[in-house]
């Protein structure tokens, strides 16, 4: 497991309008982060292999070329002051080997644990902070074994490159196990965790910025997913203080712990006996947190981008509740329809050329002061009707 140093964190200086901040990944979440670093008066770059990206058409220049392209994240670093990334899954040694020539204040600590499960559950329990049960599964073996300990049901996940549900297996019982088996009987086991089952109540997350040395939360809120995709936020979440409070505090331990700079998003299991036990963690803004926009003093990215700047963080607070609503590739032409109906609610579009099926074209927020009522009447649109079974 990657131990954190000072040489890799809280190093961040403080970068003024005008610089420039490299973005690897040119999607909605960089979109985004690249809205709020203009009116910062940023300038930004964008990494990514899609020409006129998300990013790209809010951007001043895009280095065209895949992720994982050496040659590309230098061209970006040399082009760049300040370099982050909107999904986790970049390459850690690559940015390493740029940082002679750009500031990367988030470190590359964060990024090793959070790409891989089994750093990222031990570093969350390290941190006092409860995860399902979970052991290390190397083999089918270890699978059997882990399954002797943590019991029916459970999840196996691979240990990296896994998110909304993918290379997740539930494994309710013997047949589930031996299905397993089955599949990986031709030695092709990739390394994994396996999870005891969390009987949650709800799925909810919470936010953290941070600027190396000082850290500020958002609210708790609910998730509904949908196939494994975040469909509904609910901010904020109806839960007891003591949850809010434990959430709150479990988010600052973590941030602590990684000297965080620019925004974490963590995923939250309530459950039903009322503990807060941590699925997942994103080093990043998140989804769930696009309601802030609308909803909150400073949002997820003006937050993030002042805490790479290593600027001051003022404390977000929600002015009002509000349910956001993921735009799907099947929602989009239904939804369009929706801007002529309800100008009060918020309709974001992230500019994507091509619509595919799940693909996250842009989200609605709504601002209301009954999130059960606004959820009935998002819902009552039909436009997030799934034909899909
Ligand atoms: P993940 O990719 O780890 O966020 O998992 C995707 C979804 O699977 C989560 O949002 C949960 O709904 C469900 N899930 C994942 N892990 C567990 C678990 N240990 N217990 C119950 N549900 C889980």
């Amino acid at each position: 497991m990657p131990s954190l140093s000072e040489e890799t964190n809280g190093r961040i200086e403080t970068l003024m309008p005008g610089a420039t901040i490299g973005i690897i990944g040119g999607g909605q979440l960089g979109r985004m982060m690249a809205l709020s670093a203009r009116y910062h008066g940023f300038r930004i770059g964008v990494l990514d292999p899609t020409p006129d990206c998300p990013v790209a058409q809010v951007a001043d220049f895009q280095v065209t070329a895949d992720y994982d392209d050496k040659a590309a994240i230098r061209e970006l670093a040399e082009r760049s002051d300040v370099l982050t990334y909107e999904f986790e899954n970049v390459d850690a040694d690559a940015i390493d080997e740029v940082r002679g020539s750009v500031a990367v204040p988030q470190g590359t600590d964060l990024l090793r644990v959070t790409q891989d499960r089994v750093f990222e559950k031990r570093f969350i329990n390290d941190h006092g902070t409860q995860t399902a049960l979970w052991r290390q599964v190397d083999d089918l073996d270890g699978l059997d074994n882990a399954i002797k300990e943590i019991g029916y049901p459970a999840v196996l996940k691979t240990r990296r490159g896994g998110y909304d549900g993918h290379g997740q297996v539930v494994v309710r019982g013997p047949e589930d196990l031996a299905k397993v088996h089955e599949r990986d009987r031709l030695g092709t086991f990739p390394p994994s965790v396996l999870e005891g089952f969390v009987d949650f109540a709800f799925e909810a997350s919470i936010l953290i910025s941070g600027n190396g040395k000082d850290f500020v939360t958002f609210p708790i809120v609910r998730n509904e997913h949908r196939h494994n995709i975040l469909h509904l936020t609910i901010a904020p979440a109806q839960v007891s203080d003591g949850i809010a409070e434990e959430a709150k505090a479990l988010a600052l331990r973590l941030a602590k712990g990684f000297q965080l700079a620019g925004t974490l998003a963590i995923e939250l299991f309530i459950t039903k006996d009322g503990r807060v036990v941590v699925n997942e963690l994103a080093p990043r803004p998140h989804n769930s947190g696009h309601y802030t926009i609308e909803a909150c003093s400073i949002d997820q990215f003006d937050a993030h981008i002042r805490g790479i700047a290593g600027w001051p963080l003022p404390q977000p607070k929600l002015l009002g509740p509000a349910v956001m609503a993921n735009v799907l590739g099947q929602h989009v032409s239904s939804t369009r329809k929706l801007i002529a109906v309800h100008p009060e609610w918020y309709v974001h579009d992230y500019g994507k050329a091509e619509v595919r099926q799940d693909r996250k074209m842009g989200h609605i927020t709504v601002l209301t002061d009954d999130t059960q009522r606004t959820v009935d009447e998002l819902e009552a649109t039909g436009c997030w009707d799934d034909l899909r079974q």
